[in-house]
């Protein structure tokens, strides 16, 4: 018995039609390479503040954990890693499978035979079956489940449908033409469904050539058309991944030029990059608030605008045209700019690293530079600079709140943390009573602290969210010459905002969220919580503890250790918490939008069982008891502080 193997391109080989089918093959390599190189011009346009290439080990790591295992995607949606596995690796194992048989075809065959052979046939066959089933999955997913993240579409797109069809087409072609090679007679070794599907096929030459030429074609069709489709993915998405970065901190640009992004030139290279390798998923604006919330501002339109707008500044070749673009209007409008909560929702969600709400902090410093921030936000400015509060309350009130308890303050005394209390649990009534437990708390600690009472100011941690750079190393500096002036080591901040900015913007301190501090206490049992307390309790996420700075587990800890306390979680939680709509600017604004996120996450709350509404963060104490009352649930659901449940544990009072 014969060697198992086949007759490369049978059927084909002599014909004139294969001859023209490499002229075609060579111009969609052309029209490719044409398209590549104009989109590398165009990247090279932007700045390039940020290595990107550091540590080439770790970023090679995530490019296969997460841009050929889609390992992000598969913890968070199972069936969509399923489906990216299928259709990439299918693919892939095609395209190979394509090349070797080129190299057989014009280099050698020997080894196109045999076990080989077999092996090949059959990795053929399941690669196709993987990547029609990934197509499946795919086209169900968009056009029949419809999840909430299609829900909003950006107008432009016209080519998803189409690109999805294209590869189903092709993938089916390929099936078909498999069926008539085997049909004519020959052996289907372990092309199994090549094999079942010649059953159904009666043998034609030319139905095969025909069949063989529009599979070919599209082929080439699909690989011209990658730089100029929503397909420009499968080559930026892994280098998006490859060039993500690991920093929390806002990105600091030391350019004395540099006065936020105003044009096109003035994002980064990556950001152009990530343009391209945004595929309109649409997981951004599924958990983004502003969004939710019926305001302009959606994570993804901001990339499909951005590259839309950078296709239209250049010529084909990749020159520019249009140099008096601006990113205001084109890529954002005003509203959307300014919805933004800073949340970090979109950049948390997005599986290819794409850094949305980084864009979205450059153009506000750009509008804050350029003084044509809107009125609210300059007078939220104008408050943090004159009374270093976002109300513009007067300095000298700052702690007021903490008269007649006997609180220590840095000049008189010998401390080794020093609590920085923050705005909010030094100016607004509610957290003020979040701020007076907290010292019977500490002192029940028996910690070593002191404040530095109205020579407290502001940290700056919004004031950089909003934009207004230059206050934000004011306030810095003003901030680490008090610190120097008391000796301070050690801070611990009440408010997630605070601590986020002291932690990854500050130099030179420890620093510890207040929750830290109280966890170590009742580990160590320096704090007994001797009452139990007697709730059902849903835990909000601020997105300064978790998606900053990864504290999930510490707050839900203290609240188990809480005796009578029983933890429930509203179905996003963690990493998938839904903002209370306070960062970035929006606690002092009028939110734009027909809902509101306060009143979003108030009615998601109130959808469990529970009945606290607990909260670690002076923003979300504030938004979501308004959103508590505006969705009408106060009288089901209250909302606490998790300090406020550990005090009624420890002192047996509420
Ligand atoms: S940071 Fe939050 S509010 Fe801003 S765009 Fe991203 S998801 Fe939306
Ligand atoms: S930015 Fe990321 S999450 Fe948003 S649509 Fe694009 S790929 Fe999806």
């Amino acid at each position: 018995m014969s060697e198992p193997t086949r007759e490369l391109l049978w059927g084909v080989s002599e014909s004139i039609v294969l001859r023209l089918h490499y002229v075609l093959f060579a111009i969609a390599t052309v029209i490719f390479i044409l398209g590549v190189f104009r989109w590398y011009r165009i990247l090279k346009t932007g700045r390039n503040d940020e290595n990107r290439f550091d540590s080439l080990g770790k970023r090679f790591y995530y490019v296969v954990r997460d841009g050929l295992a889609f390992a992000r995607l598969y913890m968070r949606e199972e069936k969509m890693g399923i489906m990216h596995i299928l259709v990439l690796w299918g693919f892939v194992l095609l395209t190979i499978g394509t090349l070797t048989l080129t190299v057989a075809e014009y280099i050698t065959s020997s080894f196109f035979r045999g076990v080989f052979y077999l092996v090949f046939e059959a990795t053929m066959d399941l690669a196709g079956l993987a990547l029609f089933s990934g197509l499946v999955i795919a086209i169900h997913n968009r056009y029949f489940a419809k999840p909430s993240r299609f829900a909003r579409k950006w107008e432009l797109a016209k080519d998803d449908g189409f690109v999805l069809a294209l590869l189903l087409v092709i993938t089916l072609l390929g099936f078909v033409v498999e069926a008539i090679r085997i049909s004519s007679g020959m052996p289907s070794y372990t092309a199994i469904i090549g094999g079942f599907i010649s059953n159904l096929i009666p043998f034609d030459l030319t139905a095969y050539r025909v069949t063989w030429s529009l599979h070919s074609l599209l082929a080439m069709l699909f690989i011209a058309l990658i730089p100029y489709t929503k397909l420009a993915h499968i080559v930026a998405a892994p280098l998006n991944i490859l060039t993500r970065t690991e920093r929390i901190s806002a990105r600091t640009i030391e350019d004395e030029e540099y006065m936020g992004a105003i044009e096109p030139k003035d994002l980064q290279w990556r950001d152009m990059l990530s343009s391209l390798a945004c595929m309109r998923c649409g997981r951004c604006q599924d958990a983004c608030p502003a969004t939710n919330s019926g305001t302009t501002l959606s994570p993804m339109f901001i990339m499909q605008n951005l590259r839309k707008t950078l296709d239209e500044s250049f010529d084909f070749i990749g020159r520019q045209r249009n140099d008096d673009v601006l990113l205001l209007d084109t890529v954002l409008d005003m509203e959307a700019v300014w919805a933004c909560t800073t949340c970090r929702a979109c950049m948390e969600m997005c599986p290819v690293y794409i850094e949305q709400m980084e864009i979205i902090g450059e153009m506000r410093r750009g509008i804050v530079e350029s003084g044509e921030a809107p009125p609210d936000i300059r007078d939220f400015l104008t408050n943090v600079q004159k009374q270093k509060n976002p109300w513009g309350e007067a300095k000298y009130k700052r702690d007021a709140w903490a008269k007649g308890l006997d609180i220590p303050h840095a000049k008189n005394t010998e401390f080794e943390w020093l609590w920085w209390v923050g705005c909010g649990h030094a100016f607004d009534s509610r957290n003020q009573e979040v701020a007076k437990k907290l010292v019977r708390i500490l002192n029940e600690i028996g910690i070593s602290y002191a404040t530095v009472g109205r020579e407290e100011g502001c940290c700056g941690n919004d004031v950089r969210r909003v934009g207004e750079e230059g206050l934000f190393q004011l306030l810095q500096e003003e901030n680490m010459a008090l610190f120097e002036k008391y000796g301070v080591e050690k801070v611990f901040a009440t408010s997630p905002h605070c601590y986020n900015t002291f932690k990854n913007e500050y130099e030179g301190f420890e620093t510890k969220f207040v929750l830290e501090i109280i966890l170590d206490a009742i580990r160590d049992g320096r704090l007994k919580l001797r009452h139990p307390v007697n709730r059902k309790v849903t835990f909000h996420d601020p997105c300064y503890l978790g998606r900053y700075n990864g504290m999930y587990e510490l707050p839900r800890e203290i609240l188990r250790a809480i005796p009578g306390i029983e933890l429930v979680e509203m179905p996003r939680n963690r990493e998938n918490a839904f903002c209370c709509g306070g960062g970035g600017g929006n606690l002092v604004r009028e939110y734009p939008g027909e809902d509101r996120p306060n009143n979003i996450r108030a009615r998601e709350a109130g959808m469990t069982d529970a009945d606290i509404l607990a909260v670690a963060c002076p923003f979300c104490m504030i938004m979501l008891e308004d959103g508590v009352k505006m969705e009408k649930l106060d009288e089901k659901l209250r909302v606490m502080d998790v300090i406020e449940l550990v005090y009624q544990s420890v002192l047996g009072e509420e």
